[in-house]
């Protein structure tokens, strides 16, 4: 290699690494989209840093851009980050199990309560409710109707007795009829306050429960953080519901949840039914709040489909120049495999904006492209410098391939420049005959 392309080499190279500098664009977005998504300013500022510093000098995929590598990996960092799919619930070998929920009012409590009775119906277990919102009259009414609904039986003393008592009540009553899961709806505050805290953990410490369950407003945003903090600091949690992910929140309270407690979401809320119950899926949740789904997929794909040994090989061939039509039908068929091509160019930023029309001549051109190759011997594929000087072996493709001796002079034209231009510049550079669409 002369000198000149072995400094284009290390350059090329240099690119194909995350560096601080060519994901600048991606840390800012990354940054914005979290902040969209609602997750607390210093969580936020946290997890870039982490994920910037793991992410540095990582390999970037042959096909996409380092900003899109960077991306992949906080999404991966995400989804470690928020933990497990369906973490488990506590079940005690020698029931009942204990179930307490916490949390704001409005949030969802006593119909997550509801929720979750008929969740774990489903899997053959008794559960009996146990109401100790003495506070509104209403909360006990409805804990009573859902409990019709579901047909599971609700322990209640009315709103004249202590919830502390309650609860050792209901525990009582449930180990009486042997039942599996006791569930113990509380009462929540507008904001916190030290009443709640002090009669939430005074019932807690009374029933000892297996499952101290923090019930959250996917809305509340970026209180979220704070929120968790004073519940896990003076009542300890062991887990968190997140209710409402039926609104267009992004759900950014699920990261934050997750990183000031360190305990797994376990389930979702969706909607105000006592069906409307979901376990938690920390990748979706991460696209969720990302909210760059297709930008991922693109990814994915590219990942799946392109070998790292052979994109290095193929590198090296074109510094050789010993890039061929096989190896160049190689590369086409690697991106028809990544789905058509207009698929795959509706996934990029910016490219969704071609019509129709433009994209179908693309596919078609490809098509062409692949059925001129197709007629090439194996020789001719290996050194495409044949086609340029013999105007019969042209004649002959075109035949083969139905279509003009124009398009084959072309077709050899463009890959020729192209070959060229690669050597120059790295990989860059379009297809050949693709009117320089960029790909
Ligand atoms: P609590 O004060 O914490 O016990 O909250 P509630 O269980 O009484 O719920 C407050 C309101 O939120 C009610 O109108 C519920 O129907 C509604 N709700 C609860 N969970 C969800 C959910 O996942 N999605 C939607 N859209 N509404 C919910
Ligand atoms: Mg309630």
């Amino acid at each position: 290699l002369s000198e000149r392309l072995e400094s284009a080499w290390k350059k090329l190279r240099g690119q194909n690494k995350i560096s601080e500098s060519n994901v600048q664009d991606a840390l800012k977005e990354v940054r914005r989209a979290l902040l969209e998504a609602d997750v607390n300013l210093q969580v936020t500022k946290k997890f870039i840093e982490e994920v910037r510093s793991k992410a540095l000098g990582a390999e970037v995929v042959a096909g996409v851009s380092p900003d899109q590598q960077f991306i992949k990996i906080v999404h991966e960092e995400l989804v470690v980050l928020m933990g497990e799919t369906d973490a488990p619930l506590a079940h005690r070998e020698n029931p009942p199990t204990i179930i307490l929920m916490a949390g704001l009012q409005g949030t969802g409590k006593t119909t997550a309560c509801a929720k979750l009775a008929l969740h774990l119906q489903k899997q053959d277990r008794t559960v009996l409710l146990v109401a100790t919102d003495v506070y509104r009259p209403a909360a006990v009414d409805q804990l009573i109707t859902l409990g019709k609904q579901i047909n599971v039986p609700v322990f209640e003393k009315g709103t004249q007795a202590d919830p502390v008592d309650i609860a050792r009540e209901g525990l009582a009553q449930a180990q009486a009829d042997q039942i599996d899961t006791v569930i113990i709806d509380t009462a929540g505050r507008l904001q916190i306050d030290q009443d709640m805290m002090g009669e939430l953990a005074a019932v807690k410490a009374a029933v000892q429960p297996d499952e101290t369950l923090l019930v959250v407003d996917a809305m509340t945003g970026q209180e979220a953080a704070n929120l968790t903090r004073s519940f896990h600091e003076q009542i300890g949690i062991t887990g968190a519901i997140l209710t409402k992910m039926d609104g267009d929140t992004r759900g950014g309270a699920a990261l934050s949840i997750r990183q000031v407690s360190g305990q797994p979401i376990k389930f979702v809320g969706i909607g105000e039914k006592v069906e409307a119950l979901q376990p938690f899926y920390p990748d979706r949740m991460a696209s969720r709040i990302l909210g760059m789904g297709d930008i991922l997929t693109l990814v994915e794909k590219a990942q799946e489909e392109v070998d790292l040994a052979d994109a290095a090989k193929m590198q090296q061939k074109i510094l050789e120049a010993s890039f061929d039509f096989t190896d160049f039908l190689k590369q086409m068929r690697l991106l028809k495999n990544m789905g058509s091509l207009g698929g795959v160019m509706k996934l990029i930023p910016g490219m969704n904006k071609l019509s129709t029309d433009q994209l179908q001549q693309g596919e078609q051109q490809l098509k062409r492209v692949e059925a001129m190759i197709n007629s090439m011997t194996q020789e001719e594929r290996r050194n495409p410098d044949l086609l340029s000087s013999n105007p019969s072996r042209r004649q002959r493709i075109a035949t083969g391939s139905g279509l003009k001796v124009a398009d084959v002079s072309k077709l050899i034209a463009d890959f020729t420049r192209m070959r060229s231009m690669m050597q120059q510049f790295g990989m860059g550079g379009g297809l050949p005959g693709m009117g320089g669409n960029p790909l």
